[in-house]
């Protein structure tokens, strides 16, 4: 497994092995890997002749008063558990090898941004959209492949893609989760054990949202939404950032769910300090 830290060398390293011919897989993330992210990188192994990983923390996609300076960072174990499940190229570069201190172009992406994360977090999609296209002029590759855990996040990619003609495809992975329901994510370390049982909340409420909405047949939303809040907030540590519940592909809220529609629940709950996000996707037969 070949480790580069430098844009001059990652990039010349792909170009080489794009004029052979190789399809390229590439996962991108901010490190800290657990069995989430292993699942992105076996698919990709699976797909690919070649496959990168990015670790990289881009602070361009943290408000201020986030957690970047904290963000866990296990470089080393990182690389074994890649290496292990077959990653050919890891690319691991500074904030200061990835921005210049002189850049003024940003990615935004309109109305997918509108709601969720987006008005929650201002400013996060711009630095997402923003780094995953630099990564993928560094990088270009056959195929990006994105957890469905950041929902919002695979949509804003896949519209950026599309938009601005890169030629790659977005691929969503399913949201691996632990024995007990709770979503993988690196921010999970940052819980003690009493907040790690309260966190079981959200996939709590997703559970009985899918119960409501496809085994019950409740359409109302706000009288869904109250039925999660409900159980979100028994748990003393949590406090709801939002509860969305809208239209999965174009992701606006919506009052009444209309059968034959995609649907999108979509939490995001403090844990204490801890932001928790996860969702789930629902079909609504006819
Ligand atoms: P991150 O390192 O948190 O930026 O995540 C990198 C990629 O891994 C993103 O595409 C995430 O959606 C994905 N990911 C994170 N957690 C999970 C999970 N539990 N299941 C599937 N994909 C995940």
């Amino acid at each position: 497994m070949l480790i580069y830290g430098t844009i001059y060398e990652a990039r010349s390293e792909i170009k080489r092995l794009r004029q052979s011919g190789k399809k390229i897989g590439f996962v991108p993330t901010m490190g800290a890997l657990h069995q989430g992210h292993l699942s992105l990188l076996e698919k990709a192994r699976a797909e690919n002749d070649v496959l990168v990983l990015s670790v990289f923390v881009n602070p361009l996609q943290f408000a201020p008063h986030e957690d970047f300076e904290k963000y866990p960072k296990t470089f080393e174990q990182d690389c074994q558990l890649a290496s292990a499940v077959g990653t050919d190229i890891v690319f691991a570069p500074t904030v200061e090898e990835m921005y210049s201190k002189k850049a003024k172009t940003y990615i935004t992406v309109s109305e997918l941004t509108d709601y969720l994360c987006g008005e929650k977090r201002v400013g996060h999609f711009k630095g997402v959209a923003t780094v995953v296209a630099k990564l993928l002029n560094i990088l270009p590759c056959d195929k990006i492949y994105l957890g469905q855990k950041d929902y919002q996040q695979f949509l804003v990619v896949k519209q950026m893609l599309a938009d601005l003609n890169f030629d790659t495809e977005a691929v969503m992975c399913p949201i691996v989760r632990e024995p007990n329901g709770l979503a993988m994510s690196s921010r999970n370390k940052y819980l003690n054990e009493d907040e790690r049982a309260q966190a079981l909340c959200l996939f709590e409420a997703l559970d009985a949202a899918r119960a409501l909405i496809i085994d019950q047949k409740m359409r109302e939303t706000v009288e869904i939404e109250h039925i999660l809040r409900v159980i979100i907030e028994k748990k003393p540590a949590a406090k709801i950032d939002y509860i969305f519940i809208g239209e999965a592909e174009s992701l606006t809220p919506i009052t009444h769910i209309q059968e034959g529609s995609q649907i999108l629940v979509a939490l995001a709950v403090f844990i204490g300090q801890t932001r928790l996000i996860d969702n789930v996707l629902l079909e609504v037969s006819l």
